[in-house]
């Protein structure tokens, strides 16, 4: 088995990987590592959980410390690219623990905080800096900061940065960098529009993937409902409260909506059903979202419903549901979804709630992933609940604590139609990001590096 030991790192990062507990390297960390050493492009088809940021970090840091050149002022050696604050701040964090021996200074700036502390943070230049496109515009624009000394740049998620409607930002920042540099290039999925974008970053790119793309894990039991829209929430209160038919023990529960305003509507309502839960999409503060965030994680709330986006790209330990409250309409998206349960070698629960609507999006999913659902019945006194004849919500209590598991299985009984039209409503999250201004197309790409580098040389 390939050990840290044997790619060729320094001294300093495996001291900082010793620190971590980490020995053995990840899949993509195994492959990415030794060409990224060399100096190497690199395309990589891997998604958060797989231990990409390590994949990218541990190579940059030992080249920046091989090239040794000077923290420039107002402006950085390598540039991590991420779409999320969240993504962001997680990338950072790792900098600076896998760098904690290197001597590296790391920086990150993202949407959302003060831009004038941002510059003054930025005056004197850094070693590595992580950041969100739009705020790296903005200071850019404000000539608060320049690319021209950038040695290494990452883009991780790529996908989700062309969803989010970065696309202009990335071409512009494409033409502000050196040509002149390495190029990391992340992305979970790899479609038409992203392996264009690839040959106009990267050149001759070493190519890694650790998942094959749309499949499911094999350790995430896949189940469904059958429910109107309107009955959804119904529904998820039962779920919650009674435990109904859902096999695994809830640790966490998350729970993907579509569009900020349902992540929001869900969260009240079962506030009001005496379920505590908390949301996390483009319109919480940045407060908001730690806070939501360390209370799911330390599960003094763990029920936690998100939109894409606002989930994508963060690590969270323990999820031991996913439910797709609404199912994607991509179906990557929903392999993204559950991908966030049965993380280190544990085994996960995905639950998805499928209105009539929703069918065509059900059938995609099991055509394009494989995804073998188990269907469950809705809970015996389903319509009496919904028709307001059930016992009253006040009559259940919560009992997140005290789970019941029960076997899968069992035979399925179809739910009622009904012949309501529940159109979806709201623009998903993400849809109506804006734009940075005066981007141009990318530019003629006419480098010439030389890459050869020995890293056995380093010392
Ligand atoms: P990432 O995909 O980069 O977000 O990493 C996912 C998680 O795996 C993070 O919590 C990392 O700290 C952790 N991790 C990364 N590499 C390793 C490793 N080689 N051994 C154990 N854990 C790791």
């Amino acid at each position: 088995m390939t050990r840290f030991t044997d790619l060729g790192l320094s001294q300093p990062v495996l001291q900082a990987l010793d620190m971590k507990g980490y020995d053995t390297p990840t899949p993509i960390q195994a492959q990415a590592i030794p060409p990224v050493l060399e100096g190497r492009d690199l395309m990589g088809i891997a998604q958060t959980g797989t231990g990409k940021t390590a994949a990218f970090m541990l190579p940059s840091i030992d080249n920046l410390r091989e090239a040794d050149n000077q923290t420039p002022f107002k402006s950085c050696r390598m540039l991590v690219l991420a779409p999320t604050r969240e993504l962001a701040g997680q990338i950072a964090q790792s900098a600076k623990d896998y760098g904690a021996m290197a001597g590296l200074k790391v920086q990150s700036i993202v949407g959302g905080t003060s831009v004038n502390k941002d510059r003054n943070k930025l005056h004197r230049g850094t070693d590595i800096l992580v950041a969100t496109p739009g705020r790296l515009l903005d200071l850019i624009d404000q000539k608060a900061f320049t690319l021209d000394k950038v040695e290494i740049l990452v883009l991780d998620e790529a996908d989700q940065m062309l969803d989010l409607g970065f696309i202009h930002a990335l071409r512009r920042i494409s033409q502000l960098v050196p040509e002149d540099r390495q190029t990391l290039f992340f992305s979970a999925t790899m479609p038409k529009q992203i392996q264009e974008l690839v040959g106009k970053y990267c050149r001759n790119p070493v190519k890694v993937s650790v998942t094959p793309e749309s499949t499911t894990a094999e350790r995430i039991d896949q189940y469904l409902f059958m429910v109107q829209q309107d009955e959804k929430q119904t529904l998820l209160e039962m779920i919650l409260k009674e435990r109904h038919e859902v096999p695994g023990k809830f640790e966490r529960v998350l729970i993907f909506a579509r569009t900020k305003h349902g992540c929001d509507r869900i969260v009240k309502k079962l506030g009001q059903a005496g379920v505590p839960a908390n949301a996390i999409h483009g319109n919480k503060s940045q407060p908001q979202r730690e806070r939501a965030l360390d209370e799911f994680k330390r599960a003094k709330t763990p029920i936690l419903v998100a939109t894409d986006v606002a989930a994508r790209g963060i690590d969270i330990p323990g999820v031991s549901h996913v439910l797709n409250y609404e199912l994607p309409n991509v179906p990557e998206q929903y392999v993204h979804r559950i991908g966030r349960t049965a993380r280190a070698g544990r085994d996960g629960v995905a639950i998805a709630f499928c209105a009539e609507d929703e069918r065509d999006y059900l059938k995609d999913i099991r055509k394009k992933t494989d995804a073998e659902f188990e269907r469950l019945p809705l809970p015996d006194n389903f319509r009496a609940v919904v028709e307001g004849v059930g016992p009253t919500k006040r009559e259940q209590k919560p009992r997140l604590a005290k789970p019941k598991v029960r076997p899968a299985g069992g035979a399925a009984k179809k739910p009622k139609p009904k012949q309501k039209h529940t159109a979806r409503k709201g623009k998903p999250e993400g849809a109506d990001q804006g734009r940075p201004q005066g981007a141009k197309p990318g530019g003629n790409r006419s480098r010439s590096r030389n890459r050869n580098r020995s890293h056995a040389a380093r010392g």
